[in-house]
């Protein structure tokens, strides 16, 4: 007598393999038998007609602060996911020295876009080193299973202090860097993390870490390395050359196992090839290098709850700003509000942001049934070309649906052909992984945390513009193929043996709604959500956590130390 039978579900057991009907028996955190007749249980899901499927790993994801109040841990948990890496990109909040906390609260926001005030009022600090952090973590019952790399950021502000933005540093201060790295990997970490971009910054600047020099950065590399479990992480303006570092071919040569992400760029359309390229000569030769690619463009959403619209500088849009959303939406809708927007200069001298705000054909209405393949007809600057007015004013139309609440989608990265081609080209590429979620991240632009979910929606079942995906291999590229990246090998397949996270998904029924702004963080503080309807049940270490979307309330997750 099993705990558990998921009966004659469609199996996509996590490796590719082709879907098969099964039942699946679980008993306690295990899966213990994967066939047609498993015999009887003490309670039995009927799956006729949906998909069984391992529980998501998201690998890229921005919970560092969110995971020490939060034991649900939305939107990744609504989504599938089960299990969640986070400190990425070089921003963390482990190792911290009293006083230093405001520090790293302040990168967190300027580089991940999560509310200061929420991440004040959430914390509770009660750790200093990271294996402290872990500890603390590990005080709450949680939802899903968290794993936490080390931050550049957060080394740096906790070894040079004040001068945690200085590259003039001594070689004791590189020292005391990798003895922090080597505790932090014997504790548990999954890696460390650090930023390479100009777009990452806080009022203190670029994120520290982001100009460091090879020495310091092959020095914890090679903590890395000796740990025989975690990984490099980081995020490169280089992302479409697939990193010209200073110190790449260290870490190549070094064997260190190294994870960055992947994008098709504007500047260099074709340069993702040469990155993947790249990555298989090294790996042939011996290096371990994985792209993390996004399974859709990399893009913001523009709108009237958002941190960014293309009127936000306007003179007069700025006099209204404070009033309700449904007056503003109103206001775009008057005719005399909208001549005098459309004749106005914006008040900033920002290129980048004037860039943004006048790019109208990098525009498009997301809709309710969020399309993020959009054909380039559709754009405001197309729209406005057919029906012969400004792109401002379709803008405007499109900012003001759902009195306010809509959204518009402006793909910036992997979207240089207009469709997602190039995106399909590296999502089966052997050598990537999906990533850059950002899970918990990017509250007030950007809402990626429903990548996993993507993945089944749109790659495995509705794409129209290109070739699809077969479901056996969008589900092991987000279970398998993540889980083992990481080092995960108990999870990511339905196998004997295995641990218990599997999502029972309603296939044809899985449908991703529109992006909304909710104000559930601490202090009310905001972020985009992502409903979804069609994951029937989610099942973490043999315990139901999700049931029709809702949460049960079980806390089977834990925190997960790597290497042991
Ligand atoms: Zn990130």
């Amino acid at each position: 007598m099993h705990d558990l039978v998921i009966r004659k579900g469609l199996v996509v057991d996590g490796t590719g393999a082709a879907p098969r009907r099964a039942d699946v028996a679980i008993d306690a955190d295990t899966i213990t038998e994967v066939g047609d007749d498993v015999g009887s249980a003490h309670r039995v899901i009927d799956a006729d007609g949906t998909i069984v499927t391992p529980g998501w790993v998201d690998i890229h994801t921005h919970y560092d602060g969110q995971v020490t109040w939060d034991p649900e841990l939305a939107p990744s948990s609504h989504h599938g996911v089960t299990t969640a890496i986070m400190g990425n990109c070089g921003v963390g909040f482990a190792p911290v020295r009293a006083g230093d906390e405001g520090f790293l609260i302040e990168l967190m926001e300027g580089v991940e876009d999560i509310p200061g005030t929420a991440l004040h009022e959430g914390i509770d600090w009660r750790w200093e080193s990271f294996g402290e952090y872990l500890d603390a973590l590990e005080t709450m019952p949680r939802t899903i299973d968290v794993g936490a790399q080390l931050a550049h950021a957060a080394v740096r502000a906790y070894v040079l202090g004040s001068r945690a933005h200085d590259y003039d540093i001594t070689a004791d201060e590189i020292a005391q860097m990798t003895a922090i790295a080597r505790q932090a990997l014997a504790d548990g970490a999954f890696g460390f993390s650090t930023s390479r971009t100009f777009l990452h910054t806080s009022k203190h600047g670029l994120v520290p870490g982001t100009n460091s020099t090879p020495d310091e950065v092959v020095a914890i590399a090679e903590a890395v390395r000796d740990s025989k479990h975690g990984l490099f992480q980081y995020v490169s303006d280089d992302i479409g050359q697939g990193g010209d570092e200073p110190w790449l071919d260290s870490l190549t040569a070094m064997a260190c196992p190294t994870t960055y992400t992947l994008a098709q760029t504007a500047a260099d359309p074709l340069a993702y090839r040469r990155a993947l390229d790249a990555a298989v000569q090294a790996n042939a030769g011996g290096a371990n290098i994985v792209p993390q690619v996004a399974v859709r463009p990399t893009g913001m959403l523009y709108g009237l709850q958002s941190s960014f619209h293309p009127f936000l500088a306007h003179p007069s849009f700025r006099a209204v700003r404070d009033l309700p959303l449904a007056e503003r939406a109103a206001l775009l809708r008057d005719p005399s509000f909208r001549r005098t927007m459309l004749d106005e200069q914006p008040l900033t001298r920002d290129r980048f942001v004037n860039y943004l705000a006048t790019a109208w054909n990098q525009m498009y209405r997301l809709g309710d049934v969020p399309d993020y393949e959009p054909v380039p007809e559709a754009s405001a600057f197309a729209t406005a070309e057919r029906e012969r007015r400004h792109p401002g004013e379709v803008v405007m139309d499109w900012l003001a649906e759902r009195d306010g609440e809509a959204f518009l989608f402006s793909p910036l990265g992997n979207y240089f052909g207009n469709d997602h081609e190039a995106i399909r080209e590296m999502l089966e590429h052997p050598a990537t992984i999906p990533g850059a979620s950002d899970g918990g991240a990017h509250c007030g632009l950007i809402c990626d945390a429903s990548f996993p979910t993507y993945l089944l929606t749109h790659w495995a079942r509705d794409r129209t513009r290109g070739p699809k995906i077969p479901l056996e291999r969008v589900v092991r590229l987000q279970t398998a193929a993540t889980a083992e990246v990481y080092g995960l090998t108990d999870r990511g397949r339905l196998e004997p043996g295995l641990l218990a996270d599997v999502n029972i998904i309603d296939f044809d029924g899985l449908t991703l709604h529109a992006p909304r702004m909710a104000h559930d963080l601490p202090a009310g503080g905001r972020r985009l959500l992502q409903d979804v309807d069609g994951y029937v049940h989610t099942i973490k270490a043999g315990e139901v956590t999700f049931t029709d979307g809702k949460p049960t309330g079980a806390r089977p997750g834990v925190v997960l130390r790597s290497g042991r």
